[in-house]
């Protein structure tokens, strides 16, 4: 009895902590908000919809509840396009995601408690300052080995990918000798360092504040170093009428309470929630889930239609009597198969862009990576098929007197489909599986959406049993329907 009581009021400790921390960073903004002259109204965005990128898990900046994208961040930001009159759309993509999304102009700004710093101010304009930050250590609860960086030596810490925390630990870690890993996202991030395979992570501190009120099994144990400020971002030079509506917006939503109003709401609510048992998780997380199983079998359907496409045009280009098809097809083949998904995913979305100027939906990007991928290996499975059906066969049709076409179509064909069949269905397997690979774009499929459940309730493995139960389950029943209808039409 006595062990749990103490174990409550070290909570009740932290969770005050944490509180008086963030109340410490909101007073100084809402001190320096006074002193905001007079907002102007903005006719510029009127009426304008920006799609504003964002982290998939910051909170209390950016955080799913019930499904639902919420947090100061998106408070504010919502707030302030009510108050400017223009219509967001929020992308969740992960810190360093967003930021390349905003480079690569996908995004108009991001919106991610994200710092100002002078590197980022060469390539982004930055809003006014609307809330203060820094960076802190902490690691796992049961942890009493680490109570400074000079307990480091040697370990690994981690760090998220691009973000403020990741800079601050590089640059200490010659001095006190350990190792600097990147994550994606906060809620891996601290998964990492609970399952032991980093001793500690470098996050910003409202933020471990928030999680450790949370019970997300870390403490502190060092102090918040000097930082900088959020600031809300888009591409140098571009969108200033956005930047300057926002500006405007938070002024007048400092001066009007809006602004302390939505600080206090994310301040006087986070009370630990009980964990829900498995079956209640299930249930909780079901619906996205199934949301993003359905863009996973949409994103497949359509990578898989295109694919078989391509790889009947290519195959029979590989087959072809003309060297120039024979080369194009190799080539394309060399090309797709000779680089990782992960890179065409993100030359496509990322990368493509930047090149072109023209912006390209998620979708768009995860179908074009997909179909070209996954055409260059139908091509040599059409191309094996065709060329293992005995050339005597086509000799045989041609001195029959069939035409080439004819003898493809009537002799060839009708054989080598049966051959490839089993190949087709593996692909098909293949395909499905590496929609997984979206994630990584932000496009909402099944493991994205699993990625962002474990995100806010940091039940990383019962959330990943689930996303893999599902797969496994829509993977299986999709094999044996296949393999019903080759046997139906093949036999
Ligand atoms: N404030 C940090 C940065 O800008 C981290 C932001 C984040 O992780 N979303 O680098």
């Amino acid at each position: 009895m006595r062990k749990i009581t103490e174990f409550r009021s070290g909570k009740l400790a932290v969770a005050v902590t944490a509180l008086l921390a963030l109340a410490g960073g909101f007073v100084g903004i809402s001190a320096a908000a006074a002193s905001q002259p007079q907002a102007q109204p903005n006719t510029a965005v009127t009426g304008e919809t920006y799609i504003i990128g964002t982290d998939t898990t910051f909170a209390p900046f950016e955080y799913r509840k019930d499904g639902e994208l919420t947090g100061i961040d998106m408070d504010l930001i919502r707030d302030i396009a009510k108050n400017q009159g223009f219509t967001v759309e929020i992308k969740s993509l992960g810190f360093d995601a967003a930021l390349q999304a905003l480079q690569s102009n996908q995004v108009d700004g991001v919106i991610a408690g994200m710092s100002i710093t002078d590197e980022r101010k060469l390539i982004f304009d930055f809003s006014d300052p609307y809330f203060d930050s820094g960076v802190q250590m902490a690691v796992a609860e049961d942890n009493t080995k680490i109570t400074g960086y000079a307990d480091l030596a040697g370990e690994t810490v981690v760090a998220k990918r691009g973000s403020e925390g990741e800079t601050f630990a590089n640059s200490i870690k010659d001095e006190y000798g350990f190792t600097v890993k990147a994550l994606a996202d906060s809620a891996t991030m601290y998964d990492d360092v609970k399952a032991g395979n980093s001793v500690a992570v470098f996050d910003d501190y409202p933020v471990l504040a928030y999680g450790i009120s949370q019970n997300n099994g870390l403490k502190s144990v060092t102090e918040k170093e000097q930082g900088s400020s959020y600031g809300f971002a888009v591409n140098k030079g571009q969108n200033p009428e956005l930047l300057a509506a926002f500006n405007t917006g938070l002024a007048e939503l400092k001066s009007n309470g809006e602004y302390q109003a939505i600080l206090d709401s994310y301040l006087e609510q986070p009370a630990p929630v009980a964990a829900s048992g498995f079956f209640g998780l299930l249930s909780d997380s079901l619906p996205a889930l199934m949301k993003g199983l359905g863009l996973t079998l949409l994103a497949t359907a359509l990578s898989i239609v295109i694919a078989l496409v391509l790889g009947v045009l290519f195959g029979f280009f590989k087959v072809s009597e003309s060297r120039v098809l024979r080369g194009i097809a190799s080539v394309y083949v060399s090309i797709f198969r000779g680089t990782p998904l992960l890179v065409q995913a993100f030359f496509f979305y990322f990368g493509l862009p930047q090149l072109t100027g023209q912006s390209i939906d998620v979708l768009t990007a995860g179908v074009l990576t997909l179909s070209l991928n996954a055409g260059a290996y139908m091509t040599e499975i059409v191309r094996g098929g065709i060329q293992s059906v005995d050339p005597g066969q086509t000799e045989a049709g041609r001195s029959l007197g069939l035409g080439y076409v004819t003898t493809m179509r009537r002799v060839v064909l009708p054989q080598a489909v049966k051959i490839m069949t089993p190949s087709f269905i593996n692909q098909f397997v293949m395909t499905l599986k590496d929609t997984s690979l979206l994630a990584v774009i932000g496009f909402a499929e099944l493991t994205y959406q699993g990625q962002q459940i474990y995100a806010a309730n940091f039940r990383t493995g019962e959330t990943l049993l689930i996303v893999a139960a599902l797969y496994f389950i829509v993977i299986n029943l999709l094999t044996m329907l296949s393999n019903k209808l080759d046997k139906r039409f093949n036999k």
